[in-house]
């Protein structure tokens, strides 16, 4: 049964003139009582397969004719060379059997006018229907590029030679803050679902020095922006012995990487969503500017906005802000009163602390979040105290101070984030197989 011809090596001239056996889905069909053209899919791509009833017998041609949209079928036959069709190849079929059937009270419900109606975007229905939905094109090279961008990560730090490193996702403590944290029962206790795993590695640091995972993350946002999930997927890092600034530089060379890879793997995939190529090369060539908090508060402030020193920028502020940004830039030291304790301090001026985060253009964002942390015993005393957090659940955190702490950090980045701005989707739900927000965790 093992299939071994793919739709994507025919149409790429692997195959000319031989004879294959194609294992796929029918995503279209028409034709008459003696010939029926099929367009079939299957993971790989699409060819139009040609079946007359005098090549393949009167009953198998019958149960061809009957089947309908998503039907399951092997077709066997001799591929031709045909510039008049689509994707240059044709399978003229000497063969066909129906694997799966779709019955005639049931038809595949994701119709070319639902897709219409939702022009790229996703409407309930669609979203109802994610589970098929998942076959469509567009979502099908959504998931593609996906992929390619979570090897690329995978690819980056292993060549690095960081060790990939997991952290429970049932925890004591926020890192984020309470308020985007989700309570679970817990034998009689409460815990919450991990909003990151920094924390945790931070224990690992002095074992491993270079540590990265890429693990889902939860946040109860109640807010639904185009950007926010409640589960999403984090690629996160910790190195020892650097600053803000080593930092920043893994940042951008991970994110050009990803730019990069996504180029080489997805091209045609791009392509066939109309993204942009040009924009996509610029961001994996170009260097990512510096520019800190209080000039883009400036800037903000500059152009009529409603913002006050010591605020954080949300999302429509950074929309503003990147708005003319041709490539990612990167926001630098923040006001101590916006982040949590385990930023650091800035040495040179303690209003400030020693932190970043890149933001994407064409409105698109934050994408990654980081800094150096508080390394010292002292100050991360001083810093929990500070901000009226309880020392018990973090005194794994504190010792990891106490015995042997050295300058450190790491980033935190959204990849379904990095995904969305890379394919130019309109939404984060577009780019993940099963989204969920504050309203849906269904199908
Ligand atoms: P935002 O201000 O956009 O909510 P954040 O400051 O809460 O982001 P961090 O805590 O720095 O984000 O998390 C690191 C990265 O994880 C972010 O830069 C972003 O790419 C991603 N991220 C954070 N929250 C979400 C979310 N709810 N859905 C998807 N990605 C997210
Ligand atoms: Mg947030």
């Amino acid at each position: 049964m093992a299939k071994e011809f793919w739709i994507g090596d025919v149409q790429a001239g692997d195959h000319d003139g031989v004879e294959v056996e194609l294992m796929g889905w029918i995503k279209r069909t028409r034709g008459s009582n003696k010939i029926r053209f099929i367009v079939l899919r299957d993971s790989t791509g699409t060819i139009q397969c040609v079946v007359k009833k005098d090549a393949v017998g009167e009953e198998a041609f019958e149960e061809i004719k009957n089947s309908l949209i998503e039907a399951s079928v092997i077709l066997k036959g001799i591929v031709n060379v045909d510039e008049r069709a689509p994707g240059g190849h044709e399978l003229v079929v000497s063969s066909a059997e129906v694997v799966g059937a779709v019955r005639p009270e049931t038809p595949f419900p994701i119709t070319q006018s639902a897709m219409q109606a939702a022009d790229g975007g996703e409407t309930e229905f669609l979203l109802d229907n994610r589970h098929l939905y998942l076959r469509t094109s567009r979502m099908t090279t959504m998931l593609k590029i996906r992929s390619s961008v979570f090897g690329a990560i995978h690819s980056y730090f292993r060549d690095l030679k960081f060790t990939e490193y997991h952290a429970p996702n049932f925890v004591a403590g926020a890192v984020e803050g309470g308020s985007t944290l989700f309570e679970v029962p817990y034998f009689g206790k409460k815990v919450y679902l991990t909003q990151s795993w920094q924390l945790y590695a931070e224990a690992a640091m002095p074992a491993l020095e270079r540590l990265y995972t890429i693990a889902p993350s939860f946040r109860a946002e109640k807010s639904r922006t185009r950007r926010h999930l409640t589960e999403f997927w984090h690629a996160e890092m910790e190195v020892a012995w650097a600053g803000n600034s080593d930092i920043m530089e893994h940042g951008e060379a991970l994110v050009r990487n990803i730019a990069k890879t996504v180029l080489e793997e997805r091209e045609d995939d791009l392509k066939s969503i109309d993204r942009d190529l040009d924009l996509i090369a610029r961001y994996a060539d170009s260097p990512y500017p510096r520019i800190r908090y209080d000039e883009a508060v400036e800037t903000l402030q500059g152009l009529g906005v409603d913002i006050e020193w010591g605020q954080d920028l949300d999302y429509s502020k950074e929309k503003i802000l990147t708005q003319d940004f041709d490539v990612p830039h990167f926001l630098t030291h923040y006001p101590k009163i916006a982040k949590p304790f385990y930023h650091r301090v800035d040495p040179e001026d303690d209003k400030y602390v020693l932190c970043h985060d890149l933001l994407a253009p064409e409105g698109y964002g934050e994408i990654v979040g980081g800094g150096e942390r508080t390394w010292s015993e002292q100050e991360i005393l001083a810093r929990i105290d500070e901000e009226g957090v309880p020392r018990e659940p973090y005194q794994f955190y504190i010792d990891t101070r106490t015995y042997g702490g050295v300058p450190h950090g790491g980033f935190g980045l959204g990849v379904d984030r990095v995904v969305s701005w890379l394919s130019g989707a309109d939404h984060i739900r577009e780019v993940i197989p099963f989204p969920r927000d504050s309203r849906r965790v269904t199908p």
